[in-house]
């Protein structure tokens, strides 16, 4: 590989990965940068509790799950049938949970991460760790890498440094400045599939990682059956991540804990039960389970009985953005082609979670990533070959 390739590709995530694999299917000399010791840490991360690559569902409704229309173009492209395709040309077999969501069957990433980066690698194209894109010196791109500072000056750039969440994996968002100090326009960060703090008292503290079943979340008008996790700083897990949106601008979280029983079922039910019963033994009998009732007694204490179909549980706000799955904002729309070239800087492209766009866990995330990468990827390659 010569000191300038011809297509350079800065992040070595989902994204990153895929821009270079279309380059380097063109038949373009790629070299990939990244500058952590390994690559896609997110990605790898994100196999720890099970690979959730995208969602089989109506089309509409998937497409629904996006707050960005300039995405539709291109999922359609490259939209939940085409990853599972993907994932299957790399050997890894992949099945559909009962809620729609597909994983591998490994469950895990890295047998995917490990024959995709074969893949990669047989298609020609160079990989380099350590190599952290420190901004632009006039038109060139400069660099940290082992050997010291370098500079570069591709034909054509696609950058994928992904959002500013889990920064430890790499994605830390310092591109922000010097994205905007050549004009481009950038949404500012909003953590996304986010926890919220709560102000526990010591008697919720033997609860701390125990789940919370079978509960409705109430947001607003929006309701979603689901359960979460209580946490030592508040909530967290997929029912609250399915309504993060409307709890992050008005924190107000209603639960109802007995979503099958009408309120006036629940009364005919209290009427039944023995004057000597206790508190806890009535609200067990209901339905209750240890941790939903050390819920009631800790925000409605006073009276137990009476907001069991909504029950407010009063949020602090999003627990901080670094610790957020994903986030909202990124690199407008407005300043971006169709092609996802950056307007105010020709032959640079951009994709994945950079760009501003946001959508809940369940196979979403990393469906755009590589949708946008791909996109990226093949408009680069054209304008190569132009
Ligand atoms: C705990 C967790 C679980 C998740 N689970 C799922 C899931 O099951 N399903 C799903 O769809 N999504 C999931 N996600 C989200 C998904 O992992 C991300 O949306 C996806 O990894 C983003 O891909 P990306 O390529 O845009 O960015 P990233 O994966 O963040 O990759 C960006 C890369 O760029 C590199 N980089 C950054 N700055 C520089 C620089 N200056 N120079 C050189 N390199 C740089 C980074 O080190 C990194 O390797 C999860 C996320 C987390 C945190």
């Amino acid at each position: 590989m010569p000191p300038q390739p011809e297509a350079l590709v800065i992040g070595a995530g989902p994204a990153g990965l895929m821009a270079a694999e279309e380059l380097a299917k063109a038949g373009i000399q790629t070299l990939v940068l990244e500058a952590k010791p390994t690559v896609a840490r997110k990605f790898l991360m994100a196999g720890k509790s099970g690979l959730n690559v995208t969602k089989d569902e109506d089309w509409e409704l998937f497409v629904s799950r996006y707050d960005a229309p300039q995405l539709l173009h291109i999922l359609k492209e490259f939209g939940p049938q085409e990853v599972q395709d993907w994932c299957r040309a790399l050997g890894q077999d992949v099945y559909t949970g009962s809620s729609g969501r597909v994983f591998p069957v490994a469950m895990k990433a890295s047998p995917l991460l490990r024959a995709w980066l074969n893949r990669l690698t047989a298609q020609g194209v160079e990989l380099r760790t350590r190599w952290r894109w420190t901004g632009f010196d006039g038109d060139a791109l400069t660099f940290e890498t082992p050997t010291g500072p370098q500079t570069l000056t591709p034909r054509l750039t696609i950058l994928a440094l992904g959002g500013a969440s889990w920064s430890r994996l790499g994605s830390d968002g310092a591109w922000v400045p010097w994205l905007r100090a050549k004009g481009v326009q950038i949404t500012n960060w909003k953590p996304a599939n986010m926890g919220f703090r709560v102000d526990w008292s010591p008697h919720m503290t033997p609860y701390f990682g125990q789940p919370v079943k079978g509960v409705a979340l109430i947001a607003g008008p929006h309701r979603e059956r689901g359960e979460f996790i209580i946490s030592t700083k508040g909530l967290e897990g997929g029912g609250i991540y399915s309504i993060y949106k409307y709890l992050r601008d008005a924190y107000t979280l209603t639960l109802d804990l007995l979503p099958d029983l009408t309120q006036e079922e629940i009364a005919r039910r209290l009427a039944r039960m023995k004057p000597g019963d206790s508190t806890t033994n009535r609200l067990r009998k209901l339905g209750l389970d240890r941790t939903q009732i050390a819920l009631v007694m800790e925000f409605s204490r006073t009276e137990p009985f009476a907001q069991l179909k909504h029950l407010y549980i009063p949020l602090k706000g999003p627990r901080p953005l670094d610790e957020a799955i994903s986030v909202a904002g990124g690199i407008a729309w407005d300043a971006l082609t169709p092609d996802l070239e950056l307007k105010a800087l020709p032959n640079t492209f951009a994709c994945g979670e950079m760009l501003d766009w946001e959508a809940p866990t369940g196979g979403y995330l990393l469906t755009a990533c590589w949708a946008t990468g791909r996109r990226a990827g093949q408009a680069a390659a054209r304008r190569i070959r132009l």
